[in-house]
């Protein structure tokens, strides 16, 4: 066979190994078969002095083109190897699963859809108004004086450079309890209202066992003809014993809100020691939970309601303070830690 037809026979197998090739192994195969030392094109090229001399230069000319156009074709290749994916391992489908992280409802939320469930059985809705809150709803329209220790700058979050935009120059805030929705909802609702607003408030207190400087309130607030005081210790009390447990009781003891008229807390007994005294509840048998009371004639007329022919009760409490009763836990800061280890037992 002339060594032309040769170089070209040799030249179609290399193109169609180099085609066919998978890795970069093969790859290599095949450059050491054609291209080594000892390769079968080198090799052509390495015998040209036994050619006959006329043949020569055509052979060598063609045998060096093959030679470069089969190394630009191994080059392609191994590029277009690399640019795939690696393959896919084996898969064994006798390993176990990877388990995937639930999510699920923190604490605190887990509270309040439970309050909110007790009291949409009651004929409450939820309700629900802006934690960026004025002066006017956060404290005047709740019969707040000026002179109240809580609007000092020590008790409440400013937002400085904003003021409210109906009344001028008096101040925005943070809301430091859930109370303005209250008026909130009277100004767009006529009675008869009954209404659960739950929400976060805030207030400038450095966080410790007890405190923590943004929380979560449930307020409660209904407005009918001819509500009494003991409707609010009735509701009370079905709220207190669907949270806490049958065995539990409630006691209200005198206090003072500007808001309400007459005010009270409100104590339910004391769960690990069933009333006899323990740590827990210092001893007394009773755990503070929450505060409420009559809503204020006045507070009835800044909703625009008519307090001749209307009364109402309000109530509020606070979710982490329930989630230490409910759980005995020692530190409400641990509420917002973020520790998976934590929250993941309730
Ligand atoms: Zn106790």
């Amino acid at each position: 066979m002339p060594a032309v037809d040769k170089l070209n026979n040799l030249y179609r197998q290399a193109e169609k190994a180099v085609d066919k090739a998978v890795d970069k192994e093969q790859i290599e195969q095949i450059r050491v078969k054609y291209l080594g030392r000892k390769g079968e094109i080198t090799s052509i090229l390495r015998g040209l002095s036994d050619l006959d001399p006329k043949e020569r230069p055509a052979v060598g000319k063609l045998a060096n083109e093959l030679k470069n156009k089969l190394e630009a074709a191994i080059n392609d290749k191994l590029k277009s190897l690399k640019a795939k994916p690696p393959a896919i391992e084996a898969l064994d489908v006798s390993l176990p699963g990877k388990k995937p992280n639930y999510g699920k409802k923190h604490l605190v939320t887990q509270i309040i859809d439970e309050a909110i469930q007790i009291f949409l059985g009651l004929g409450y809705r939820v309700a629900e108004g802006p934690e960026v809150e004025t002066d006017f709803y956060n404290f005047t329209a709740l019969n707040t004086p000026e002179d109240h220790p809580a609007r000092s700058l020590q008790d409440t979050f400013y937002i400085r450079g904003l003021t409210d935009p109906d009344r001028e120059g008096e101040p925005v805030l943070l809301r430091t309890h859930t109370s303005p929705v209250q008026i909130r909802v009277m100004e767009k609702q006529k009675p008869p209202i009954y209404i659960l607003a739950p929400g976060k408030a805030y207030r400038r207190d450095v966080a410790d066992p007890s405190h923590v400087p943004m929380f979560h309130q449930i307020e409660g607030l209904a407005i009918d003809k001819k509500i009494t005081f003991g409707d609010l210790r009735g509701t009370l009390e079905i709220f207190v014993k669907e949270l806490f447990g049958e065995d539990r009781a409630i006691r209200m003891r005198p206090h003072y809100f500007p808001f309400t008229e007459p005010s009270a807390e409100v104590d339910v007994s004391c769960g690990l020691c069933k009333g006899s005294g323990c740590r827990l509840c210092s001893g007394t048998g009773w755990l503070e939970i929450l505060g409420c009371g009559m809503v204020d004639p006045n507070v009835l007329k800044y909703g625009g309601i008519d307090s001749d022919m209307y009364t109402g009760f309000a109530f509020g409490m606070g979710v982490e303070r329930v989630a230490v009763l409910k759980y005995g836990l020692d530190d409400i800061r641990m509420l917002y830690d973020n520790d998976q280890r934590f929250l993941e037992q309730f």
